[in-house]
């Protein structure tokens, strides 16, 4: 029979908290070198709920050096191609201080070795380091867009470099990440429940909200641990098609009905004025994330949150992202983005900004011509 223990935390007093919460269900480590793998989307700061808490990441790395092991960290840049840009992603988040002052290797997986492993649809490239290292699993508690929740089982997902995430979106991104669950799976997963995100996630303010809940919730039985967190959030887990419901879990600690709060669902349509944004789960965050990024760009830009606001045709625009047919009002302002867009584009005579994913220096250089003069169009 499966367990999982909950604990109530905060941040005063993390790495008791996870030790005890470790003792509780019984783990120990086996190997000697330890993988730990959070889950690093957005460089916003850590009470935004975006990325694992830094916090948490530095209890459970400074758990296993006490146990004399060494630790790495490892995620991959995804939509942070540059190393600068990824670099902005851990100081923003938090984490260069677990890299620069206490020394812990940042991998950056993306440019890992890696060694073909079978899986449901032929063999898939995974990190060489896998074999030698524990995986430690560390993801957030949140609400997610396209999957309904992400938890550890989504934060897979990072393990794998952007061209087969992309695949993931083609083929079946619910199947796909099912089928990697099968494929690898951590010795523990322990679940960040400090500041979570509800509403339209996986990203906090100003599209998903911040919602505190102070829990952590670990784990061996990743599946395991995804149930007693969506029973937590009061999702159904038969409604998230990435999960499967796990029988007779044995949950320790706190009792999952004194610590349950329902989240808020996540929309399909994102309306922020004056834009309304159309996603469904064949749109990659690659694609969306650049257009959060040229928003931001814009409206805390003075000059060009000016520019913008000088024209009056942009007073209600429509984001269309993937392939999946539009909506049949599409309002005076549709703007198609990314290469899967393209035939939507083409057929219905929509603006299109291109690109796998689009660079988000020609949406801002759409809405504000000139933002980027040395950025072609
Ligand atoms: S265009 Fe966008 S949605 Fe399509 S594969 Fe590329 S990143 Fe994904």
């Amino acid at each position: 029979m499966p367990c999982v223990g909950i604990r109530r935390t905060s941040i005063d007093r993390l790495e008791q908290d996870v030790e005890a919460l470790l003792d509780l269900i019984g783990y120990r480590p086996v190997k000697e070198k330890i993988l730990l793998k959070p889950n690093l989307v957005a460089a916003a700061p850590p009470e935004n709920g975006d990325d694992t808490h830094p916090r948490v990441t530095e209890a459970v790395a400074r758990y296993f050096r006490h146990r004399g092991r060494k630790v790495v960290l490892a995620e991959g840049n995804g939509i942070f191609e540059s190393d600068e840009a990824f670099e902005r992603l851990l100081e923003a988040a938090g984490y260069l201080y677990l890299r620069d002052r206490l020394g812990i290797p940042f991998i950056n997986l993306e440019q890992a070795e890696r060694t073909d492993v079978p899986w449901k649809y032929g063999s898939i490239a995974l990190p060489k380091m896998l074999e030698e290292y524990e995986y430690i699993n560390l993801p957030t508690l949140k609400t997610h867009l396209q999957t309904g929740v992400t938890l550890g089982v989504k934060n897979q997902k990072g393990l794998l470099p952007m061209k087969t995430r992309k695949f993931f979106h083609k083929k079946g991104l619910h199947a796909c990440i099912h089928a990697l669950s099968e494929a690898v799976e951590p010795a523990l997963t322990l679940v960040d429940g400090l500041f979570c995100v509800e509403g339209t996630g996986p990203t906090g303010p100003p599209v998903g909200e911040v919602k505190r809940m102070d829990l952590l919730v670990a784990g061996t039985d990743m599946m395991a641990v995804d149930h007693v967190c969506t029973e937590i959030m009061g999702v159904d887990v038969e409604e998230v098609e990435h999960l499967e419901p796990v029988k007779d879990v044995q949950a320790l600690g706190e009792k999952i009905a004194d610590v349950r709060s329902p989240f808020k669902a996540p929309a399909h349509v994102i309306r922020m004025d004056p834009f309304t944004v159309y996603s469904d789960d064949k749109v990659c965050t690659m694609c969306s994330v650049p257009f959060y990024k040229a928003l931001s760009k814009i409206f805390n830009t003075p000059g060009l949150h000016e520019q913008f606001g000088k024209r009056p045709e942009l007073r209600q625009v429509s984001i269309l992202m993937g392939p999946s047919d539009p909506p049949p009002d599409l309002g005076p302002c549709p703007i198609c983005l990314g290469d899967c867009a393209a035939a939507t584009a083409r057929r219905k005579r929509i603006p299109h900004i291109a690109g796998c994913h689009p660079d988000y220096r020609e949406i801002v250089n759409f809405f504000c011509p000139g933002a980027y003069p040395d950025v072609a169009p």
